[in-house]
């Protein structure tokens, strides 16, 4: 599923002349299907790209941790103010609401993104990077063997 997004977003990175790149590591597998993946991976990603701007650099990353999947979205963008940073999941909450109506959407994907982790026991969060830039953290338990993306 991350190859088929890398694959669909890529486009639009390029068109906007942002680097798009990812890794990662082999039999990354959790209790979701494959839309929820899909789904999850393509809002992160949007925004990195939509929000990262000119000369934006978007790193997708997937790997285990302990008994987890963990997915990591960073960019190289203005990053989110602190005092918003728990705010972000909220329905309808955008941070500049002039920059983000230019920018299109509805300021949903980041709630629907989190409604989708919890329901498969899972949690997201936000935080911005030491050098600048957002940086989204999805950690998923890991499913074993079995029907699962
Ligand atoms: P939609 O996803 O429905 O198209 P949206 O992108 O505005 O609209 P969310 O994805 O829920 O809505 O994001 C909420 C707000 O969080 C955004 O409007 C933006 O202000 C902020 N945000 C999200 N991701 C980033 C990011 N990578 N860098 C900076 N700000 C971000
Ligand atoms: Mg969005």
């Amino acid at each position: 599923v991350l190859e088929q997004v890398m694959r669909m977003m890529s486009l639009l990175a390029q068109k906007k002349g942002t680097e798009l790149t990812y890794r990662m590591e082999e039999n990354c597998r959790v209790s979701a299907t494959k839309g929820e993946v899909h789904q999850v991976i393509y809002n992160l990603t949007d925004n990195a790209v939509k929000y990262s701007g000119k000369n934006g650099k978007v790193r997708v990353e997937l790997r285990h941790e302990d008994h987890d999947v963990v997915l990591t979205v960073a960019d190289n963008g203005p990053g989110i103010p602190e005092e918003d940073l728990p705010k972000v999941f909220e329905r309808f909450y955008r941070v500049d609401k002039a920059r983000s109506r230019a920018a299109g959407g509805t300021g949903l994907g980041l709630s629907i993104v989190q409604d989708t982790v919890k329901k498969r026991g899972g949690m997201v969060s936000a935080a911005n990077r030491p050098n600048g830039g957002a940086v989204f953290t999805v950690r998923w338990p890991e499913a074993e063997g079995g029907d699962h993306s």
